[in-house]
């Protein structure tokens, strides 16, 4: 028998960021036990490093937004595939949350006169986004640490899931390495919340951290639940393209919620050649317009920059396709010009965009104030996950939660920008009340010490496998799995392609099943690398099959086989589960309706 410590919680929370913190707060007011559990050190998740904002009809800025219009552009933005009671939760709740955010001790931008500061943002229709400058995620993740810490949280850090553990259908618990010193550790629970975020790392070119390795996803997928919208994929269009060690990393819609414009190689702003029929009566139709709409012209339309991310992604690639594009392989984004508008442009841009300005130039020796930046797509958030109930956030594990981005539903086809900060803050809240509910009905259950064994033992046989080629080696196998969806599944599909990756996928598995790793158990990055693939398969392999079988384009999926949407599409759901063979299956099942009061609401806001 492998030695490993034993904690009991009446609710464990995989996953420290945004979601995580707000449902362990959540799940201890409830009064239960709650243990949280993290990869890195608390306070590092990837929530901090979001820039923008967080959306929240707080009407500060313009007082004819409210939840109805944050409910309806949501719904357009997510292409009415988004489930929308938890849209209409999210837009409902989100102002209520930050307010809240802000009592806690969260210092957002302002006003002259005093109320919280709102910026533009891509597919919002009013200034919506609460803000820091640009490090939003940062002041958030602080204030809820200092909040979370002090309700008697017990918090794991450097601490990786490796498996769930079931007592018949339900959830009761998980094994864990301590990345640190190697051990293991199981956690008894009588409810779980995943909160684990996204799957970028899956990708070559990405805004992502490397926790980003889809764990919740397929925790979850293995543990029985069922996955929903994985064809969904944001590539967010401003990446910074050079040099090439820093390829990948994000560059905030801020800036083009700013007055920032994108150009091609002719200068050309190429944004006005192609703006969606859906979006066409929003738009501004000269550059004058858009201008105004950035300094808050309230009659002004928002510049075609800020139209979707999934359409200003795909009219930068098509720019770089037909040889428009920047010197290393992007387009221009130009901030710089406002001074032609502005008095004290440069400082305005310090003061507004301090994380941009100091990105660019310490990474790429480029004086963002002075010069434009280079930018191009970057995979960079899931909008499919685990399928939630919208109300509880209950998976159809009894027992098992998730919310933020390893959970589904809220952002449909597409998300707008600032509403995954907003989503953690809703649902982390929601998932943390119903967990703990869920904790008090029900009893402690045993565990089993199989299936714990069995964990060990499968998470140790990199190590003691010989091994030797270069074929077998953990990083090797990511790098090839990263290259071949960035190239096959990427923002532009097409069927064979596809069929292509998902055998590339099984040769992957293959290979991943004799990896071997060097050294020993004591922070052996080598070893946490072996042990993300059969996350990072996982997830691969439910993108491509979701991708597959939705034979239309729409939102973040693209396919040049079938360019339009279809009718029959628009009502259907992916569904990603595992088979009783082991094997897995991709279904279709109906979008549920949307009931007419709130149809009504989108109808009122076209
Ligand atoms: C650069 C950047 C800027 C962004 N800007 C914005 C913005 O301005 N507005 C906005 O709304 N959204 C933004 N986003 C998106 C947003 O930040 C994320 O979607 C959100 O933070 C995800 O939060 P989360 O709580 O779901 O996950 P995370 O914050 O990523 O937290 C995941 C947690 O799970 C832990 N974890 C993962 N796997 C395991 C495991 N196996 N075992 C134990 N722990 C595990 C990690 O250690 C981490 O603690 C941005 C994203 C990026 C990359």
């Amino acid at each position: 028998m492998t030695k490993y410590k034993t904690h009991e919680y009446d609710v464990l929370v995989i996953g420290a960021g945004g979601a995580g913190l707000r449902a362990a707060i959540e799940a201890s007011a409830g009064d239960v036990s709650v243990g949280l559990v993290c990869k890195s050190l608390l306070g590092k998740a990837h929530t901090v490093m979001a820039e923008g904002g967080i959306a929240a009809a707080l009407a500060t800025v313009d007082e004819r937004d409210n939840w109805k219009v944050h409910f309806a552009d949501t719904m357009r933005g997510g292409q009415y595939l988004n489930n929308w009671r938890m849209a209409e939760l999210h837009a409902r709740e989100a102002p209520a949350r930050v307010r809240e955010l802000e009592g806690w001790g969260a210092l957002f931008d302002r006003t002259p006169d005093g109320r919280m500061l709102q910026r533009n943002f891509g597919g919002h229709k009013h200034p919506r986004l609460a803000h820091v400058g640009d490090r939003t995620g940062l002041e958030m993740i602080r204030t809820l640490q200092d909040h979370g810490i002090h309700q008697g949280i017990s918090v794991h850090m450097e601490c990786t899931v490796v498996t769930l553990l079931k007592r018949g259908d339900r959830v009761v618990g998980a094994v864990a390495y301590d990345r640190e010193r190697g051990g293991f550790l199981v956690f008894k629970a009588r409810a779980v919340v995943l909160a684990t975020g996204g799957i970028g790392r899956a990708y070559k070119i990405t805004s992502n951290s490397w926790e980003y390795t889809g764990d919740g996803h397929s925790l979850a997928y293995h543990a029985g639940a069922e996955l929903i919208d994985m064809e969904f994929v944001q590539f967010h269009p401003t990446g910074m393209v050079w040099p090439p060690s820093v390829r990948g990393i994000l560059v905030t819609e801020g800036v083009r919620g700013e007055g920032g414009v994108l150009r091609n190689k002719d200068g050309h702003r190429f944004m006005f050649d192609e703006i969606p029929e859906a979006y066409r009566a929003q738009t501004a139709d000269n550059a004058e317009e858009g201008w105004r709409y950035t300094q808050g012209d309230r009659d002004a339309r928002r510049p075609p920059e800020l139209l979707t991310r999934d359409h200003v992604a795909r009219c930068i690639v098509r720019e770089i396709k037909e040889g428009r594009g920047s010197p290393h392989g992007g387009v221009f984004l130009d901030i710089a010009w406002i001074k032609e508008k502005l008095p004290g442009a440069a400082e305005h841009i310090k003061r507004k965009l301090p994380a941009m300005h100091h990105q660019f130039l310490q990474l790429a020796d480029i004086d963002i104030t002075k010069q434009p930046m280079e930018v191009g797509p970057t995979t960079h958030y899931v909008m499919g996950g685990v399928r939630v109930d919208g109300d509880t956030q209950m998976s159809n594990v009894p027992g098992l939660f998730a919310a933020g981005e390893c959970a589904a539903g809220l952002h449909g086809a597409n998300r707008l920008g600032g509403n995954s900060l907003s989503d953690l803050l809703v649902f982390g809240k929601r998932a943390g009340q119903h967990a703990a509910e869920f904790a008090k009905q029900n009893e402690w259950l045993n565990l089993h010490d199989d299936p714990i064994e069995g964990a060990v033992r499968a998470a140790l046989e990199p190590l003691e496998r010989e091994g030797g080629e270069d074929a077998n080696n953990a990083y090797r196998i990511q790098h090839d799995l990263q290259e071949m969806m960035q190239e096959r599944v990427g923002i532009v599909r097409i069927e064979a392609d596809m069929a292509a990756a998902l055998d590339g996928i099984t040769g992957l598995h293959e290979r991943a099943r004799t990896v071997h790793v060097i050294g020993n158990r004591e922070y052996n990055p080598g070893w946490h690398t072996a042990l993300d693939l059969r996350h990072l398969l996982t997830v691969a392999e439910a993108i491509t099959r979701a991708a597959l079988e939705r034979r239309e384009s729409r939102g973040a999926h693209f396919r040049e086989d079938f360019p339009q949407k279809n009718e029959e599409l628009s009502k259907c759901r992916m569904v990603i589960r595992k088979g009783d063979d082991g094997a897995m299956r991709v279904e279709r099942t109906a979008v549920s309706e949307i009931p007419p009061e709130l149809r009504q609401i989108i109808e009122e806001m076209k």
